[in-house]
């Protein structure tokens, strides 16, 4: 996790970012977009910079991440670390 993904994701909820939309699945804010949101489930994220994570590293043992994914865990409480 880089210290710039979490900045971002802190941005995010500040901001209002973050809206729970469904059980467990959030609508997360694009960082570079506020046009843009994509959805959050569980421990996937529909973005693309999830999509290409898990294309080059699935299988490996790495859990994808990404600035949304970060958002919604800080916006449950469960972030900061
Ligand atoms: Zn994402």
């Amino acid at each position: 996790m880089s210290a710039g993904t979490l900045r971002k994701a802190k941005r995010l909820v500040e901001s209002g970012g973050v809206a729970e939309v469904g059980d467990g699945i959030y609508q997360v804010r694009s960082s570079s977009d506020a046009s843009k949101s994509y959805i959050v489930d569980g421990d996937s994220c529909d973005c693309p910079g999830y999509a290409n994570f898990y294309k080059f590293h699935g299988g490996k043992g790495i859990r994808a991440n990404c600035s949304h994914l970060e958002a919604v865990r800080i916006f449950r409480g469960e972030g900061g670390g």
